[in-house]
C-alpha cells in the first residue's frame, strides 16, 4: 500500500476545480428514488431494434449472433438457461465442468440457452467492459449492515472472479484475442465526501484484516503529472475486456464438452412458465412448460439469467425488493492525443456513475477509441430507473457524456467532438447493490417455484460478479440433480442468497 499523503489533507485540496458537466453526490438520492413504489407495469421483454454497441456491431464480433433462430426447437431439456448474457453463458460453462468432474458421461445432460434476441445481445454485449474488483470500496457500509465476514466476501468473490477470467485467458492463449487489457483503474474522487468516504471505507477494511497492498492514493498533483486530471485518485488493479468475446468463447468451450448436449436459440424469448401438472409428468422429471413464439420447451430446472427483465416472468421481482431495470448509455469517442498520453488505465468517478478507458488501438489507427459510460444521473430525479428501452438514446444524457472528457482530461478530447457509437443497455439493479442468487423464492408463495433458481441483479456491476455468482446456482442444480448436498462457497456473501433476502 502506498499511502502518499494522509486523505485529510487531500480534502482541502479538491477546490476550484473545472465545472463538471454532470450532478455530483447525488447517490443518496439516487437511493431514495429507488425505494419508490414502481408506477408502471413488471418489465417487458427486451424490445426489438435495439442501439448498436461497439462490441456487438463490429464486423465478425458475434459469430452466435443468429444461432439456433432458425429450423427445429429443443423441445424437451433437463434445464432450460433464460437469457445469453454472461450469467447464462458462465452457467453452462460451469455445468459442464462440474459434469465433466462427477457426472455419468455416458448420459449427457440437455441444456438449452434461449435468447429473447442475438446472441450475448442484453446488458453483457453493450456494457463498458470494465472488469475490476472493489477491493475496498463501500467497505464501511456493507460490513454495518451485512456485517465484516460477509464484507470480506463480497470482495473475495470479485477478486476470484476476475482472477478466473483472466487464468482462462490466458490458458486457453486467447488475451489478445479477447482484447484483455490489463491496466488497472483509477477512481477519481471528485469532492471533499467522496474523499472522505474512500478513507472511511479504506480504514474499516484495514481494521477488518484485507490485504490493501495493490491500493494505492494519488494526489491530484501525482493524478496530473500521470495521467493528466487534477482530481484525487484511488489506484487498484483493474482490466477491461471485450466482454461478447469473453462469453462467446465460453460457449464454445461448453458446446464441445461432452459431458452435456447444449443447444442455443436465439430470437426465442420466454414468454411465460407453467407448472406441468405431476399426472401429465409420469415417467419424466419435467416441471416446468416455457411457451415461446417457436413452440413449448419443457424443463427440469430453469435458470433465470435474464438480470434487468428477470420480473418479466417473476413478477414478484417487480419492485425495489426485486430488480429495476435502468438504462445505462456509452459513448465511443476518439481521444485527441495518442496512446502513449493516455495509458491503458480505466477510470471512474464521482461515486461510480462515470468510467471510462481508452481501448487498444487497432492497426492503422493513431488515437484510441475512448468508451465513456454514465450520464445517468443528468436525468435526475428518474435517473433512468424502470427505463428498458435499449432501441433509443437518451439526449440529455448523451450530453453530459460529450461534455465530460474535454473537462476532466483538459487538451486530451477535443471539445464539441461527435462521438463514433452511441448506444443503451439496461442493467439490473438492486436496493443493496447485491444480486439474488439461489432458488427462486416469492415470499408470498415460497414453494410455487421448486426448481427455478435464479442469479440476476448486479446493479451495473457485472463482470467481476456474474460468472463466480453462475457457478454457484451451476453448483446447486447439479447438486439437486445428483442428490446431493449444496454447500455454500467460502466466497460468496450469505447476503447474496435468494434464502436471506426474503424481508428486502
Ligand atoms: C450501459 C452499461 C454499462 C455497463 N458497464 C459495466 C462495466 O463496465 N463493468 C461491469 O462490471 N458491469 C457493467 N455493466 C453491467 C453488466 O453489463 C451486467 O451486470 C452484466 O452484463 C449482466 O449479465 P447478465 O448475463 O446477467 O445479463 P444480460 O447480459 O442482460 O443478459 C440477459 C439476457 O437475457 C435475455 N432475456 C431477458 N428476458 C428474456 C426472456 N424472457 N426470454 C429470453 N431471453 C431473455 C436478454 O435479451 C439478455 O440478453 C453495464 C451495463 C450496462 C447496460
Amino acid at each position: 500500500m502506498q499511502l502518499s499523503i494522509p486523505l485529510s489533507a487531500l480534502l482541502l485540496r479538491i477546490s476550484a476545480m473545472a465545472v463538471l458537466p454532470v450532478f455530483l453526490n447525488v447517490f443518496a438520492e439516487h437511493q431514495e428514488v429507488f425505494q419508490l413504489p414502481p408506477s408502471g407495469p413488471r418489465c417487458p421483454l427486451p424490445v426489438p431494434n435495439s442501439t448498436a454497441s461497439f462490441w456487438i456491431t463490429t464486423p465478425g464480433a458475434n459469430p452466435l449472433a443468429k444461432e439456433g433462430s432458425e429450423g427445429p426447437l429443443t423441445a424437451d431439456v433437463d434445464i432450460a438457461i433464460i437469457g445469453s448474457g454472461i450469467t447464462g453463458v458462465s452457467a453452462a460453462y460451469h455445468i459442464s465442468r462440474l459434469l465433466a468432474e462427477t457426472g455419468d458421461a455416458a448420459k449427457p445432460l440437455k441444456v438449452v440457452i434461449l435468447e429473447a434476441r442475438d446472441f450475448c445481445s442484453g446488458a453483457t454485449g453493450r456494457n463498458g467492459g470494465h472488469l475490476t474488483a472493489n477491493i475496498f470500496q463501500d467497505f464501511a457500509v456493507y460490513s454495518s449492515r451485512f456485517g465484516t465476514d460477509d464484507a470480506k466476501r463480497a470482495i473475495a468473490l470479485e477478486t476470484r472472479t476476475v482472477s478466473e477470467i483472466v487464468k482462462i485467458a490466458n490458458e486457453s492463449g486467447k488475451t489478445d484475442a479477447l482484447d484483455l487489457v490489463s491496466g488497472g483503474r483509477n477512481h477519481l474522487l471528485f469532492t471533499d465526501a467522496e474523499v472522505a468516504e474512500a478513507d472511511l471505507d479504506y480504514e474499516t477494511a484495514k481494521k477488518a484484516g484485507v490485504d490493501l497492498t495493490d491500493v494505492e492514493f494519488l494526489t491530484k498533483e501525482q493524478v496530473q503529472e500521470r495521467y493528466g486530471a487534477s482530481y484525487p485518485s484511488v489506484r487498484t488493479p483493474g482490466y477491461n475486456i471485450w466482454p461478447l468475446k469473453l462469453v462467446s468463447h465460453l460457449y464454445t468451450t461448453a458446446a464441445n464438452s461432452s459431458a452435456l448436449s447444449l443447444a442455443l436459440h436465439t430470437n426465442t424469448p420466454v414468454t411465460t412458465l407453467m407448472p406441468i401438472p405431476a399426472s401429465s409428468s409420469a415417467g419424466s422429471a419435467r416441471r416446468w412448460n416455457l411457451t415461446t413464439p417457436r413452440g413449448p420447451i419443457s424443463a427440469s430446472y430453469v435458470l433465470h439469467a435474464t438480470n434487468a427483465y428477470a420480473s418479466h416472468l417473476l413478477a414478484h421481482m417487480h419492485g425495489p425488493a426485486g430488480i429495476v431495470p435502468s438504462r445505462g448509455q456509452i459513448i465511443a469517442t476518439r481521444a485527441a492525443v495518442p496512446p502513449s498520453v493516455l495509458t491503458t488505465s480505466a477510470y471512474t468517478g464521482n461515486e461510480g456513475f462515470e468510467y471510462w478507458f481508452p481501448r487498444p488501438v487497432e492497426a492503422g489507427q493513431e488515437k484510441p477509441l475512448v468508451i465513456i459510460g454514465g450520464g445517468r444521473e443528468a436525468t435526475k430525479p428518474k435517473f433512468e430507473l424502470y427505463v428498458s428501452d435499449d432501441s433509443v438514446v437518451n439526449p440529455g444524457v448523451g450530453e453530459a457524456l460529450r461534455k465530460f472528457l474535454p473537462v476532466v482530461f483538459p487538451g486530451k478530447y477535443e471539445e464539441g467532438q461527435e462521438p463514433e457509437l452511441e448506444w443503451t443497455g439496461i442493467m439490473g439493479y438492486t436496493q443493496t447493490g447485491d444480486p439474488f442468487v439461489g432458488p427462486v423464492i416469492d415470499p408470498a408463495n415460497p414453494g410455487a417455484h421448486k426448481g427455478q433458481y435464479i442469479s440476476a441483479g448486479y446493479t451495473g456491476h457485472g463482470m467481476p460478479r456474474a460468472f463466480s455468482c453462475a457457478e454457484a446456482v451451476a453448483q446447486m442444480i447439479v447438486a439437486d440433480i445428483q442428490g446431493k448436498e449444496w454447500e455454500v462457497p467460502d466466497w460468496l456473501p450469505r447476503h447474496h442468497l435468494t434464502q436471506n433476502r426474503l424481508n428486502e
